[in-house]
Formats: C-alpha cells, sequence, structure tokens
C-alpha cells in the first residue's frame, strides 16, 4: 500500500514537471521586434506599426529613443532626454492598445548628443594614436561618439538617462544597444560599403587610449598601452578592456532594475566576434534579464545554418559565466526570406534561444506579405506548443 503510495507521489510528480516543462515552452517563446522612434512620428504611424505587431502575433516592441540624430541638441545645461521621454510617452498609448510590451531602446556608449559633447569632451574614448572620436569622423559618420566605460562619470551620466525613461507610464524594460567600444573591426561585408580594409586593428580604430585608461591600466600591470607593440595579442590589454564594459554594462542594468524594468541588451553576433570586432564580453554582462546578440549572419559571411551555430555558442558562453540571463537570437529581415522565416526560427530553437527578435518593424513592412507570413509561421508554431 504504501509503496504504491510512493508511486503515486512520484508520477504524480512526473506529471506535473511535463506539463510545467511544455507550460514553459509555450510562455518563453516571445517574439520581439526592433521599431525606429522618432518624435516625428504621427499617432497614425504608431497606430500602425503596433496594429501591424499584434496582427503578426509580436509580444514586445523594442523602440528605439535615442538615435544616431539626437533631437535636443544644443548646448543646455541640463542633459535630461526630453526627446526619448517624448517618444516613449506618445508610443505607451499603442502598446496598451494593443497589448504589447514596450522596451526603451537606448543608445549606451555611443551618444551623439551635442550638449554632452560640449560639456565633457574628455569623456569620448580615444583611439592608438591619441585622437578623442569628439573630434574624428570615425568611419565617416558624424554620430560615432563613443563614451568611455572607465570613468565613474560616465556610467553615472547613464544611469540618469535610465532614470528618466524609466518615469514614462507603460514602459516595461530598457535596452542598450550600443554597449561596446567602437568596431576594432567592422562585420566583415560592411567593410567593401564603408571603403576600408581591416585585415587586422589598425591604430585608427583601436580605442580607449584615454588617459583614464592609460592610468588605470598602468597602475595594474605597470605598463603604458600606448607601448604595447601589438595590442590585439596582449591578453591584458585586452581582458582590461572587456572588464570595464562588462562592468559599466552591469552597473546600467543594475539601474535598470533598480527602476523596476526588464533589462536587457543588444549585442554582437556570437562571443567571439563580439569580442575580436568591438571588445564585447557580453557573456559577462551582469544584471540582465535578457541578452539579444544580432544575427545578422550575411555581415559576417555566414551561410544560413550558422545562426544556430551562433545561439548555441551564445548560450553556451552564458551557461559557462554563470550568467542567468535569457538569450534571445536577433535576425536582419533582409537576410530571412519570408517563406523560411520557420526554418530560421527552428534555427534560433535549435541553438537553444528562448525568442527571436526581428530587426526591424520597417523592414517588415516594406516587404509586402511579411507580416502575414509571419503571423502564419507563429500561429503554427504556438498552435503546436
Ligand atoms: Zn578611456
Amino acid at each position: 500500500m504504501k509503496t504504491s503510495v510512493i508511486k503515486m507521489v512520484v508520477l504524480m510528480a512526473l506529471l506535473s514537471l511535463f506539463v510545467s516543462c511544455n507550460d514553459v515552452k509555450k510562455d518563453d517563446f516571445k517574439v520581439w521586434a526592433w521599431l525606429a522612434g522618432r518624435t516625428t512620428m504621427s499617432e497614425e504611424q504608431l497606430d500602425y506599426y503596433f496594429s501591424e505587431a499584434a496582427r503578426a502575433g509580436i509580444d514586445a516592441i523594442i523602440l528605439e529613443c535615442h538615435g544616431a540624430r539626437p533631437e535636443v541638441i544644443g548646448d543646455s545645461a541640463s542633459f535630461r532626454d526630453d526627446a526619448a521621454i517624448l517618444i516613449l510617452k506618445k508610443a505607451a498609448v499603442y502598446a496598451k492598445k494593443y497589448d504589447i510590451e514596450l522596451h526603451a531602446w537606448m543608445w549606451t556608449t555611443n551618444r551623439a548628443e551635442l550638449s554632452l559633447r560640449k560639456a565633457h569632451p574628455e569623456w569620448y574614448q580615444v583611439n592608438a594614436q591619441g585622437e578623442s572620436c569628439a573630434d574624428i569622423k570615425l568611419y565617416n559618420r558624424e554620430h560615432y561618439r563613443f563614451l568611455c566605460p572607465t570613468r565613474p562619470e560616465v556610467t553615472e551620466y547613464l544611469k540618469e538617462r535610465v532614470k528618466e525613461i524609466a518615469t514614462v507610464e507603460g514602459l516595461t524594460g530598457i535596452h542598450m544597444d550600443f554597449i561596446r567600444y567602437p568596431d576594432a573591426i567592422l562585420p566583415y561585408r560592411l567593410q567593401e560599403s564603408r571603403g576600408v580594409v581591416q585585415d587586422r586593428v589598425y591604430p585608427l580604430w583601436d580605442f580607449c587610449y584615454c588617459d583614464v585608461c592609460r592610468a588605470a591600466f598602468k597602475e595594474q600591470t605597470g605598463v603604458d598601452p600606448m607601448e604595447i607593440a601589438d595590442p590585439t595579442s596582449d591578453e591584458e590589454w585586452m581582458q582590461f578592456r572587456y572588464d570595464r564594459m562588462s562592468e559599466m554594462a552591469s552597473a546600467i542594468a543594475a539601474e535598470i532594475k533598480a527602476c523596476g524594468k526588464v533589462a536587457s541588451s543588444a549585442v554582437f553576433a556570437s562571443p567571439y566576434e563580439s569580442k575580436k570586432l568591438v571588445r564585447q564580453d557580453w557573456a559577462n554582462f551582469r544584471n540582465h534579464d535578457y541578452i539579444f546578440p544580432m544575427i545578422y549572419h550575411k555581415f559576417y559571411f555566414e551561410e544560413d545554418e550558422w545562426v544556430e551555430t551562433a545561439t548555441r555558442e551564445g548560450v553556451e558562453a552564458l551557461r559557462a559565466a554563470g550568467n542567468d540571463a535569457v538569450l534571445c537570437s536577433g535576425l536582419f529581415v533582409g537576410h530571412v526570406p519570408a517563406d523560411r522565416i520557420e526554418e530560421f526560427i527552428g534555427y534560433t530553437e535549435n541553438g537553444g534561444s528562448a525568442g527571436i527578435c526581428f530587426f526591424s518593424m520597417e523592414e517588415m513592412e516594406k516587404r509586402e506579405g511579411y507580416v502575414d507570413s509571419l503571423r502564419i509561421v507563429l500561429e503554427k508554431i504556438r498552435l503546436s506548443d
């Protein structure tokens, strides 16, 4: 009698485990999309994008609120990002209307506001030639101005911006983009279009050699990084830079969480490429709920199946680092044909991704029938779960 009761209890426990596993899988398959935001977006445009997201079956929109051309420009002593707040407030109405989560997509180290460039040019990163990206147009891009993660004032500045946007009612999360160094090497396919040859790391694109970083590294090792003949092969100097960025990402994410919001970051495609191209060791970004590797495979000259490989490498790197952030693979709509969406979702799922994030809503809308294809695929997947 006693044995049969035990057997029954074990059976019920196993059954509940099985049921809850299924529930978890269903709930966990979350679909996201990035969407550019502008203060000039009309109510009709916002209504359209959010209604389209709802029609497709997208659960969450990550809305850009500090873009390449920040809309509050000037030399005001106040750095409050009023444009970001306005963009989010307007969008929150439609996120609520269509029952979609709204996450604020914030540019992080790459801050182009003129007010800041004017007030604190010393906060900007310096390359191995001693040039500040506050002064030079890196890759001929006006907006490529990256802040130094080693300076505590920079982290404080960004935490202030987080606190401001976190006050917007209806906001679920804050999402960090450009949480990295400038491209020491551009993703391979982009080099041609930008007219650069990067067969190795060149000093022009190798950051951060500002005074604070040099002094901190010298204190730690006795070496001035400017004196290192081959900086890329110097493990200590590479690690120093990885760690400073990870510390900053972790500190800002902690602030996001302290504001009661979901914390996430967009990062480069795989742990290996992220470290190599932009000194971003995102497996060690702490206090994150989600990490979105942007697996835009064609920019890396990779085959479609690499989406699965890169996803798996990311999941394994997080696990190895003892990081419990959930990985969600980001896909580039232009690299994922409408009639193969299901196949690509399969790659991410096989690799261990807990969902999928599309770049972007606008790119979907440019392609006739894309939203319809996505809707059909998502209905099918969700019914089968
Ligand atoms: Zn620095």
